[in-house]
């Protein structure tokens, strides 16, 4: 058995275990084993997890918060009870901040932010980014066993299985947790960062923060996301949530604009592993423009003005 963790907002799985989910029933497709999802309680969309090749869902009840202490505690007890050989969990900053904590509790090993895998010796190994998303290495786990985070925009998602998925509720006793929430505010109808498909992101060739109206107004044609650099961020130019990079959020969308970013090493750190990479900058010899799918050299004081009217009239 394969068990894949599910997190859902509002009801609606996360695009990021959407890609988890696909993962896990792919590795049980190859080990013959069934991918079966762990969910905390009301969230179910059976043909929607089905399509995606989970066959079984253990629903658990639970308070619309967990700290990451009470969620590895939720997946120990749930590995007690179901004893799956590969536990697989999303990259994402519950992953990250759980996957380690997994694997000490159970004693096993963790391959952290995976973006394939293939059969050797009748045994799964994992392909992993590593050095900054500067290299690939393949890993296999000592044991045919383990837990594996899925790198976000890493793997896909493919809604092409047709499982009957059988729902079941699993008896998990949550502990009270050790940090108490106090007050949340979550950002209504803006994609997250880490979810989104495009994101644009502007950095110090700016110069002023009230030039970022033409970056949202831009971000809004695409449908995208908002990021910047982190001298940005430190400035209070931009909200820190948006800094991507070393240091900040690392994304993986599937078009990365960056508008005035010169493309230090920190800040690659965060966003090479984009699928296409655009880069306006001034200079030619920006390092952006090596890691670059796209380049337009010239002055984003004039080319963000031209390219929304251009995409305003396109639609
Ligand atoms: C330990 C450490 C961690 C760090 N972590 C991060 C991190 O996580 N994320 C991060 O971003 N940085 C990080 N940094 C900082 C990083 O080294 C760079 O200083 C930073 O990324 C530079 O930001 P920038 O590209 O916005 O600014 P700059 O380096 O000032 O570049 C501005 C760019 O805009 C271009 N430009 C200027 N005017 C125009 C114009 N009119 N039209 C077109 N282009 C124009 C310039 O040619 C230039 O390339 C870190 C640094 C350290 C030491």
């Amino acid at each position: 058995m394969v068990l894949v963790l599910l997190e859902h907002k509002d009801g609606e799985i996360k695009k990021s275990s959407k890609e988890a989910a696909s993962f896990a029933a792919d590795l049980a497709m190859s080990t013959g084993e069934k991918a079966v999802g762990l969910i905390a309680g009301g969230a179910t969309n059976s043909n929607e997890l089905g399509a995606l090749g989970i066959e079984e869902i253990f629903e658990f009840e639970a308070a619309d918060y967990l700290d990451s202490q009470q969620w590895t505690q939720v997946i120990e007890q749930a590995y007690q009870k179901l004893q799956p050989t590969f536990i697989v969990l999303s990259n994402n900053s519950l992953g990250k901040s759980i996957g380690g904590r997994i694997a000490v509790r159970l004693n096993k090993g963790l391959i952290s932010n995976v973006i394939q895998f293939k059969s050797e010796e009748s045994k799964p190994i994992f392909r992993k980014s590593v050095y900054s998303g500067k290299a690939f290495a393949w890993y296999a786990f000592q044991s045919n066993e383990g837990i594996i985070s899925v790198m976000p925009h890493g793997y896909g998602v493919f809604p092409n299985k047709n499982k009957q998925v059988t729902a079941s509720k699993i008896d998990i006793s949550i502990p009270s947790g050790n940090v108490k929430l106090k007050e949340r505010n979550l950002l209504k109808g803006k994609t997250p960062l880490t979810e989104a498909d495009i994101v644009v992101s502007a950095g110090r060739g700016l110069k002023d923060p009230s030039n970022w109206k033409m970056i949202e107004e831009l971000a809004d044609l695409l449908n995208a996301a908002t990021a910047c650099s982190r001298p940005v961020a430190d400035a209070g130019w931009r909200p820190h949530y948006e800094h991507v990079g070393q240091t900040g959020i690392a994304i993986r969308p599937n078009v990365y604009i960056a508008i005035g970013i010169s493309g230090a090493i920190q800040h690659l750190a965060g966003v090479n592993n984009s699928k296409n990479i655009v880069v306006i900058n001034k200079d030619p010899e920006a390092p952006f423009f090596k890691a670059a799918d796209y380049g337009i050299c010239g002055d984003l004081f004039e080319i963000i003005p031209k390219l929304n009217e251009a995409l305003r009239r396109a639609k």
